[in-house]
């Protein structure tokens, strides 16, 4: 017991997921996906959050000499317990 995960803390599925924000490290280009366009990718058949994240990338941060774009930082709200809480957190709900 008392055994910590190995999994990222953003490791949910997509369908829990009602909004995702995402965010390039490298330019602080952000933009958010709503319930619709988070839909669609699961649609397409990505079924968890780190599943989405390996294929996105900062389209401006590509075309720039030394980087592949892939700086990226992806925060997911979640349908039930809303943004997620630290690892630490008690989940006092
Ligand atoms: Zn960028």
């Amino acid at each position: 017991m008392g055994r910590f995960s190995t999994r990222s803390r953003y490791d949910v599925g997509l369908a829990e997921v009602v909004e995702l924000a995402i965010t390039c490290e490298d330019c602080g280009k952000a933009s958010t996906w709503n319930s619709q366009r988070i839909r669609h990718e699961y649609d397409r058949g990505f079924r968890t959050v780190p599943q989405v994240w390996q294929r996105l990338y900062c389209s401006y941060c590509k075309n720039r000499e030394r980087s592949q774009g892939r700086n990226i930082q992806i925060k997911p709200k979640l349908r039930s317990r809303g943004r997620i809480k630290p690892e630490n957190g008690h989940g006092q709900e």
